[in-house]
């Protein structure tokens, strides 16, 4: 028995919890988490995206204060209380002597990139951005750990199998282990790694979803220099450019400015990510150019999609990609010896050297070639021969599940929250949503 059982104990998960132990003191509290703790995970394999910290656990720890970028809450809560939530965990965050640094765009240089980036055919999206850095993030999620451990039960390597219901309100929720876990209330957080999970349980509930488009494509790795100009003002930029050819929205997306490109398991797929730490540097930068697949009928599996093409690649490659620009444009294969001679010496060292055109669809190869050739406009050296493209870059999004202003479903006391309800696709917004539900569970018990 509980009073909430939280699946997932990743920054949503967290952030619930910590939300309802900070305002209850009689509350019974109980996570389920799949994976490990936080000082027993390590940052390969599956272990890089479950266990205490989620997905955020190894990420770049940026936390970009925008309404406009890494969710959809806004469409559920006012600009107004939106920011005031955003400031809110940003402060959470900083109160655990890691600052990191604040990065905004003053007027003069913003306007100034802005100009630059429209004469190019792109349009300049400023943020405001907080990098914590790697390291850093592990340590916070860490102390945020140790400060939970008394007031909250953790179940480790525990898996939720079914949400469980009773009419028209949840009573909690079977384990795989064969326990059952009663509640009044449950909040599911489990992340991108488990929105197959968080599908079924929504189908099986009969709870309304709708598709999240697939944002595919590759990871571009370049010397830091290059884009030098853009991020010493600010650490991420982002543009979104619209392909001449197919008319498609493609962006550039999470900048590691003297990063590092990483692999990353998802179920049995190998796909890239980049991240970059606070205290160590690499000569490189590296930045993901996505576009957004999203389909009509009768297709509804945007991400068995992106699960094929990212598997089509790692069966060619027998795991991750990466091509030289200068090889994809001439229309040959990167083999080791031409990889030697590439003037970007890639981060990501068990990358096989080989082909893209072979595994992205036309339309999306088109359109990333297309952008890398505006950004040279403002960034002289993107379009290099030796820029590094790593393959295949995909985010699947969940399922956007219906929910109320407080993040709850159809089901009374059934919560969804984090990039697991499809309505957030970072750190920040994702700890928000926590916090969101969490207030409300504490509303009903007042
Ligand atoms: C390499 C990398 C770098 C990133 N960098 C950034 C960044 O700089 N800035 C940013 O904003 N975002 C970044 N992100 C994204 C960010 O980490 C995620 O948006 C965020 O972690 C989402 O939080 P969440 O709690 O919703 O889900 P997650 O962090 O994915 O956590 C979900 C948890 O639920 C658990 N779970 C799932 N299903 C079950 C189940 N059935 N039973 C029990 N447990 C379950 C999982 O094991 C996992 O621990 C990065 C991600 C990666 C991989």
């Amino acid at each position: 028995m509980a009073d909430v059982v939280i699946i997932g104990a990743g920054p949503a998960g967290i952030f619930a919890a910590q939300e309802l132990a900070k305002h209850s003191d009689g509350l019974d509290i109980v996570i389920v988490e799949q994976g490990k703790d936080i000082t027993e995970r390590s940052r390969t394999g599956r272990d890089m995206l479950i266990g205490w910290g989620g997905a955020g656990a190894y990420s770049d720890g940026k936390l970009t204060i925008s309404t406009d970028v890494g969710g959809q809450l806004s469409s559920l809560l006012n600009e107004d209380e939106l920011m005031g939530l955003l400031e809110e965990v940003d402060g959470i965050y900083t109160s655990h002597d890691f600052s990191g640094g604040l990065y905004s765009v003053e007027p003069d240089d913003a306007a100034r990139i802005s100009a630059r980036a429209k004469l190019a055919g792109l349009i300049y999206v400023p943020t405001k951005v907080r990098h914590i850095g790697t390291e850093n993030c592990h340590t916070i999620l860490k102390r945020m750990r140790d400060e939970l451990s008394s007031r909250v039960r953790v179940k480790f390597n525990t898996r939720a199998k079914d949400i469980l219901k009773d009419g028209d309100r949840v009573t909690g929720v079977s384990l795989e282990d064969g326990t059952l876990v009663e509640a009044r209330f449950v909040i599911a957080a489990p992340g991108r790694v488990g929105s197959s999970w968080m599908s079924e349980q929504a189908k099986r509930l009969g709870l309304q979803m709708h598709p999240n488009p697939v944002d595919l494509g590759v990871r571009v790795e370049l010397p830091a220099v290059v884009m030098e100009d853009l991020t010493s003002k600010a650490y991420e930029t982002k543009f979104v450019y619209y392909s001449p050819t197919f008319d498609d929205r493609v962006r550039t997306f999470c900048m590691n400015p003297y990063g590092e490109v990483v692999r990353e398991t998802v179920g049995d797929i190998l796909t890239v990510n980049g991240h970059s730490w606070a205290r160590t540097r690499t000569e490189n930068t590296n930045f993901a150019i996505l576009v957004s697949a999203d389909f009509t009928e009768p297709f509804d599996d945007p991400i068995g999609y992106g699960q094929s093409v990212a598997r089509l690649a790692n069966m060619l490659g027998k795991g991750v990609i990466v091509q030289r620009l200068g090889d994809l444009q001439a229309g040959r294969r990167t083999n080791p010896s031409r990889l030697l001679r590439s003037l970007t010496r890639p981060t990501l060292k068990n990358a096989t050297p080989g082909d893209l055109s072979y595994c992205l669809p036309y339309r999306i190869l088109t359109d990333i070639m297309e952008m890398l050739a505006s950004l040279d406009a403002i960034a002289p050296g993107v379009n290099s021969a030796h820029t590094l493209l790593y393959g295949i870059e995909v985010k699947f999004y969940s399922n956007r599940i219906d929910l109320d202003r407080n993040l709850q479903t159809e089901l009374q006391g059934l919560y969804v929250i984090g990039d697991g309800a499809g309505i957030t696709r970072g750190l920040i917004q994702a700890s928000c949503s926590g916090i969101v539900a969490a207030r409300s569970v504490l509303n009903h018990c007042r």
